[in-house]
């Protein structure tokens, strides 16, 4: 039978999830009311069950080769060959998001021979609006993300699990992801980093296809189809919680170790 909320609740609770998708959480999982403890304070701890995501949500990052013909696979020159994937991907009409109001396709900016790689969520209103990837507040927090590593923002490569905004800059579905990122897969192959940065938990879900809490994803290295992948905090959620940019700067030091940079005293500001 239908639970039917008290309205106050009800607010509550569409608070506290909008909370936790900031911190990257987007999977709840409902107990029955003898464990009433539901939603609780410690988002951490709510989801601390590691899972591996079902084979469909595998698909998504073991793209269908098959399905894909790859006019870039004999290109070795990068930029060429992301100008290449970009072709293909055209005028995109593959999931529902090119009739959800998205104004383009942000495809990735940045060097195409880059040792790093970024990958965020999804463009929002300002990237939709440019066409280029963290151009908002979040992304000058990434600039600054990027500076405080000694490099600018064209010596990395920038880009996002999917390409279009999706309506009200809501969560990803996992379709469009599935869809969108064999794209990004081909963007990664061309570029070939030397290390990926996954910027919060959905970009860390899609590309290890792991449903895990940040608590597990960071402060590792995974193995990204043969490139190291760290991941850390979305700047979106930093802009909300300022205090984790110490726990930020730790990854990016890790990740700062590895590429051989110098680490300077100064942390993301
Ligand atoms: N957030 C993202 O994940 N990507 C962007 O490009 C901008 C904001």
């Amino acid at each position: 039978m239908a639970v039917v909320l008290d309205p106050q609740l009800k607010r509550a609770l569409a608070e506290r999830i909008r909370f936790y998708n900031e911190l990257g959480i987007y999977d709840f999982y409902r107990r029955g009311p003898s464990e009433s403890n539901l939603i609780t304070p410690d988002a951490e701890t709510q989801l601390e069950q590691r899972e591996e995501m079902t084979p469909r949500a595998n698909a998504a990052v073991e793209e269908d080769s098959s399905r894909l013909a790859k006019p870039e696979l004999n290109v070795t020159d990068p930029v060429q060959a992301l100008r290449l994937i970009r072709e293909d991907l055209g005028d995109c009409t593959r999931c529902v998001l090119h009739k959800q109001g998205r104004k383009q396709i942000v495809f990735g900016v940045g060097n195409a021979k880059a040792d790093l790689m970024f990958i965020g969520e999804a463009p929002g209103a300002d990237e939709d609006m440019q066409g280029e990837p963290f151009v908002g507040r979040a992304g000058q927090l990434l600039n600054n993300m990027i500076k405080a590593m000694g490099l600018r923002r064209e010596d990395v490569y920038i880009a996002n699990i999917i390409k279009c905004r999706p309506p009200g800059n809501r969560t990803p579905e996992r379709e469009e992801c599935e869809t969108c990122s064999p794209f990004l897969m081909r963007q990664i192959a061309a570029i070939k980093p030397k290390a990926l940065v996954a910027l919060g938990a959905v970009a860390a879900k899609t590309l290890l296809a792991i449903n895990a809490p940040m608590t597990e994803f960071r402060g590792r290295w995974f193995d990204f189809r043969g490139t190291k992948l760290a991941v850390t905090y979305h700047p979106a959620f930093l802009l909300r919680d300022p205090r984790q940019k110490k726990e930020t700067w730790k990854d990016l030091q890790k990740v700062m170790k590895e590429l051989g940079l110098a680490i300077p005293a100064k942390g993301v500001e």
